[in-house]
């Protein structure tokens, strides 16, 4: 099969343009600025080779030098796409090195070394694309998984640009004529399927980083920025199973806030807000880095500590204290803030439901013996169901709770 190099190049620009402009345009309309980075450099490097390829012979030395520069622009644009998704700042003296390398070596090499040329031109843009693939891979979000990609598309690419260095031997044409060599094909077909792996890859870590966003947003409280109370069972469950492998035992700390409702009736709900986030601060400051903290509801908090019961319970002094010494004062007055807290320890492997329940009935014991108080779990449920009934008229809310003679 003999392929015509010059219809080859051709069909490789058209892609990588038609490409372009689709990145252009889903990089406009979704305001991703790393995508209108990438269009560019693809629609720039392709408009440089088709000029090239069509033009190629009636074109002056210096035009044939300046469109040569503008594709090696392109390549440096497309490393500097990377470096835009991932929040950097674009390279610009990076960005035109390639091509001033370039241009620096055409005036100082003799016409005659047309192969050095190629191979420097080649380095240049296996250099980029190394650079390119390294940025890809080094996303500080380690939660990315199946990243191999993004390094073996510019990688190959690299590879293949660099073959004819590596290979230095082979090129020798045997017609003394390049445009007819083996591996002018191979760099025009490899051209087509790196423009394509590309968008590939990039429309493949923009719909993983989209979906990230909306799981962190699904997960996360607004008002405090703490896990809420979704967030807040997906990351347990994650640490009690490593905890249950481990051996080692887990408790839950639940906390409630004492009298919130006065709080707010008192000095309004923007300033019962500002409470909440004063608490979260100080539950997130009290505790240790590995342990979890969120909001699962209006007033109530949860923790769960990688440690026993009792070292539990010192964690939990440690909250009530600092919230009840915070020493809050409103223009209305001083703010009583107290909390209560309902601790519960588990051997290793129990389910969080189970400690929640538990530390549930604690807590409502600490609010029974008077608030601002902590009360330990003295025993866990061996079946929530019974549990549940078990505790179902202790756990009431006073006002709910049924009353002898009316029921
Ligand atoms: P107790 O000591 O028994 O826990 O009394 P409490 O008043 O704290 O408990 P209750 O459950 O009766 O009231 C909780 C209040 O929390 C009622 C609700 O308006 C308030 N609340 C819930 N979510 C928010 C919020 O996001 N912001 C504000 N400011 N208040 C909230
Ligand atoms: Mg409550
Ligand atoms: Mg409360």
């Amino acid at each position: 099969m003999s392929l015509d190099t010059s219809t080859l190049y051709l069909v490789a620009t058209m892609v990588a343009a038609m490409l372009g402009a689709m990145l252009l345009f889903f990089g406009n309309q979704e305001n991703i600025p790393a995508l209108i980075w990438w269009g560019t450099a693809y629609l720039l490097g392709a408009a440089s080779v088709a000029l090239w390829t069509l033009a190629s012979g009636t074109l002056g030395e210096m035009l044939s030098l300046a469109l040569n520069a503008v594709g090696f622009v392109a390549c440096g644009m497309v490393w500097n796409a990377s470096r835009v998704f991932h929040g950097r700042k674009p390279n610009l003296p990076g960005l035109v090195l390639g091509a001033m390398a370039w241009i620096a070596a055409v005036m100082t090499l003799a016409p005659e070394a047309a192969e050095l040329r190629l191979t420097i031109g080649a380095g240049i843009v296996a250099i980029y694309a190394a650079l390119t693939a390294t940025e890809l891979w080094s996303d500080r979000r380690r939660t990315m998984r199946k990243r191999w990609p993004a390094i073996v598309v510019p990688v190959m690419h690299g590879f293949v640009l660099m073959l004819p260095i590596l290979l230095g031997d082979l090129l020798h044409p045997q017609d003394g004529k390049f445009s007819g060599s083996i591996w002018v094909t191979v760099f025009a077909i490899e051209l087509v399927l790196y423009a394509v792996g590309t968008v590939f890859l990039i429309f493949m870590l923009v719909s993983e980083r989209t979906v990230s966003a909306h799981k962190t947003a699904a997960a996360i409280d607004p008002l405090t920025g703490m896990f809420n109370r979704r967030g807040f069972a997906e990351a347990c469950s994650r640490v009690i199973e490593r905890e249950a492998h481990a051996g080692r035992p887990v408790t839950v700390l639940i906390f409630d806030i004492d009298h919130f409702k006065k709080i707010n009736d008192r000095f309004g709900h923007p300033a019962g807000d500002e409470i909440l986030k004063l608490f979260a601060v100080i539950v997130v400051n009290a505790l240790r880095l590995s342990d979890l903290s969120g909001r699962i509801g209006g007033e109530e908090f949860a923790a769960l500590l990688p440690c026993s019961l009792e070292e539990g319970v010192i964690a939990a002094e440690r909250v009530r204290e600092a919230f009840a010494d915070s020493g809050i004062v409103d223009d209305a007055g001083p703010v009583d803030t107290t909390v209560s807290i309902g601790v519960a320890g588990g051997p290793a492997g129990t389910e969080l439901e189970v400690l929640l329940a538990a530390a549930d009935t604690a807590l409502y014991q600490a609010k029974r013996s008077g608030r601002n108080r902590v009360e330990a779990a003295e025993e866990l449920p061996l079946s929530l169901e019974n549990w549940r009934r078990k505790t179902a008229g202790l756990a009431l809310p006073a006002s709910s709770r049924p009353v002898a003679g009316l029921v």
